[in-house]
């Protein structure tokens, strides 16, 4: 299986605006900001999407979570939106789960 873009930034193939590594997941700036903070929180263990999680990745699923909220503090917002795209038809282009974490505009509820 070919690696996913996320694979090739974590094993520094490609680069990327780190935020944030550490044994379970990284935090790197969106290539393609949709927010002026427009981060996302990777983990290192490939999961294709959210239905792929097991039981025993809770405490990872846990994690991404602290760790979106650190660096948003570490970047000044306390108001920001989280995002799970899951399957194509939620407009997940990557599938390597990841946490999208928006910030720095004004949001709409309920989303497009
Ligand atoms: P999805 O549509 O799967 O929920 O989100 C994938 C996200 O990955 C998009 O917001 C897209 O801009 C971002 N992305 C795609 N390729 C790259 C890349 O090479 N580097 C970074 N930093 N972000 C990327």
């Amino acid at each position: 299986m070919s690696k996913t873009i996320f694979q090739k930034i974590i094993d520094r193939e490609i680069p990327a605006k780190f935020l944030h590594e550490d044994d379970l997941c990284i935090a790197i700036h969106d290539v393609s900001p949709k927010a002026p903070a427009h981060i996302l929180v990777i983990p290192k263990k490939l999961v294709p999407t959210l239905n792929d999680l097991k039981p025993e990745d809770a405490p990872l699923a846990g994690h991404l979570f602290l760790v979106a909220s650190k660096v948003m503090k570490e970047l000044g917002h306390t108001d920001y939106r989280t995002v799970f795209n899951c399957g194509a038809g939620a407009q997940q282009t990557v599938f390597h789960l990841h946490l999208h974490v928006l910030a720095g505009r004004e949001f709409t509820w309920p989303p497009g």
